[in-house]
């Protein structure tokens, strides 16, 4: 199926549900408004002249037209470019120029920013862009007005030769590790996912899937708006950006069923000061991912939201995204303690990075996805997907995990942060798991710093709870000692006062460890 053609279905068996609630701007489509809005924005977008494979950027923080400008781009044939909201005006331009972005659909402004300003700035250094199209503003309501020089006929051709295998989208991963790589995706890689994503969670129509995640990245677009036309479900936006009480006061007047979210929106939500006020007894299921989700957080969010059928989900940009999830019906344990089991038609295995052989389970490896879910490829970047995909389209994902024997999978961290002691592999996730539990410290993030005895010693960056008190290097190790290997016992421990973030809340790891090499190396 082409995206196009999974909206249709679900407008033609439910055409009198609700599809869309922004509650910001109190908009209501249902899927019969939201099927007319999205086939009217895309003849607008075929009377701009935008061609089938052309480019159209969106770079607005989530609102019910991101969603139109996300189906109305596939419906007509468009690759579009998901371009974070927290991205800068050289960010921006590095995407605009890196996808060849034709048209661009933004925001005016928001907390504060100028989007205008920055994306008029933009233009002179993005040859290809032609169109900037503004939300609540003329050129918004001029482009949709050209709609009407477009036979709906016209649109139904066009539709008729699209497959489902052209690339319809890009979307930059995190750069956690580096620059952003931008991963083209097909109709069929992601309506798949998100399919399956929603069945895995049970999704009917009766599903009101409440949506606090951006939309540029994956999480908001597939796994959130896929899963849901895909089921005729519905999906609420809370607020234009994360906020903790709007999420909550969404959920309860909109009886929301399903609740997503990385880790840190749930700690937000759990510790919001009105948190008892909000009846969240709407609430069966949703989704934690995105980075390491703590054992305590889920059973709080099972235990504290009424989640009890909350899934975690493991995956990457480049396989659009979810490789791996937890089941509706798994216990606790696995529920908390892994990041679920292969998703449908996706193959996994775990191998030696250094040979590629399989390694036995419950030996840790790095991860390989195989199977409909893996991107195209990097967008105009046919030696970096080369070194991710191999010849039998295998995707390295860079990710070490560990196989248990009943299946599911556990992520033990990055190969790249992987520190090599003496010898020995030492993954640092480990040993910030253990040091989370030393009442001194608020956070930690673990790294190597280069050794001349031992190749790389381990530093503890430490977020102390108290930063008038924070722990010695003497009081990690006596806490270490005779519980964890003496070899993983940090060598450095600095306090510091907060840790080099992505904009998608991930800690940027490289930057600490070259910070940590200059100062203590
Ligand atoms: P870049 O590739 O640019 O360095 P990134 O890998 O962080 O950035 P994304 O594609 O957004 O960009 O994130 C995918 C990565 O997030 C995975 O490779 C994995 O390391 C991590 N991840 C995703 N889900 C989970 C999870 N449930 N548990 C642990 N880690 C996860
Ligand atoms: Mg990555």
């Amino acid at each position: 199926d082409t995206i196009g053609e999974n909206l249709d279905r679900a407008v033609a068996a439910h055409p009198d549900r609700e599809a869309v609630v922004d509650v910001a701007q109190g908009l209501r489509w249902t899927y019969a408004e939201f099927g007319a809005q999205v086939d009217r924005a895309a003849r607008a977008l075929m009377a701009a002249g935008v061609a089938v494979g052309e480019r159209v950027g969106i770079w607005a923080p989530n609102r019910a037209e991101w969603t139109l400008v996300q189906y109305a781009t596939a419906k007509m044939g468009a690759v579009l470019v998901n371009i974070n909201p927290a991205y800068r005006r050289s960010e921006l331009e590095f995407v605009l120029r890196q996808a060849g972005v034709r048209m661009l659909v933004s925001a005016q402004e928001h907390k504060g920013s100028d989007y205008r300003a920055m994306a008029e700035e933009a233009r002179s250094s993005a040859p290809a862009l032609r169109e900037l199209v503004f939300f609540d503003d003329p050129t918004w309501d001029e482009l949709l007005a050209g709609a009407d020089y477009v036979a709906p006929q016209e649109l139904t051709e066009r539709a008729a030769v699209l497959s489902a295998d052209d690339p319809i989208n890009i979307q930059y991963t995190s750069g956690t590790t580096g620059f952003p790589k931008g991963a083209t995706l097909s109709h069929h890689n992601i309506v798949n996912n998100g399919f399956f994503v929603g069945e895995l969670l049970g999704y009917t129509e009766h599903d009101r899937i409440c949506l606090p995640v951006p939309f540029y990245h994956c999480f908001g677009m597939v796994m959130g708006n896929l899963a849901a036309t895909s089921h005729g479900a519905c999906t609420i936006i809370p607020a234009p950006a994360f906020d903790p009480a709007a999420t909550l006061s969404a959920v309860a007047a909109e009886r929301a069923t399903s609740l997503y979210g990385v880790p840190t929106m749930f700690v937000a939500e759990l510790g919001d000061p009105g948190f008892a006020g909000y009846d969240l007894s709407s609430l069966r299921t949703g989704i934690m991912a995105g980075s390491p989700c703590p054992v305590e957080i889920m059973k709080r969010v099972v235990a504290e939201m009424n989640m009890s059928e909350v899934a975690i989900c493991y995956g990457m940009t480049e396989t659009s995204p979810v490789s791996t999830q937890t089941r509706v019906d798994d216990d606790l344990e696995r529920r908390t303690g892994t990041v679920g089991r292969v998703m449908p038609h996706v193959e996994v295995k775990v191998v030696d990075p250094a040979t590629g052989t399989v390694l036995p389970r419950g030996q840790a490896g790095e991860l390989c996805t195989r199977g409909y879910s893996v991107m195209l490829g990097y967008w105009d970047e046919p030696e970096r997907t080369a070194e991710v995909i191999d010849a039998a389209r295998w995707m390295h994902t860079g990710d070490l995990a560990v196989m248990r024997e009943d299946g599911y999978v556990s992520i033990v961290g990055r190969i790249k942060d992987m520190v090599i002691r003496g010898g020995e592999n030492v993954y640092p996730r480990e040993i910030e798991e253990f040091l989370h539990t030393h009442p001194k410290v608020a956070d930690v993030q673990v790294v190597g710093v280069p050794d001349a005895k031992y190749g790389e010693e381990l530093a503890a960056c430490v977020l102390p709870a108290d930063p008038a008190d924070p722990p010695t290097r003497e009081e990690i190790a006596a806490f270490c000692e005779g519980r964890l290997a003496h070899y993983k016992v940090p060598r450095h421990v600095r306090a510091v006062e907060s840790f080099p973030m992505t904009v998608s809340g991930k800690v940027r790891k490289v930057e600490l460890r070259e910070w940590a090499a200059r100062e203590l190396g």
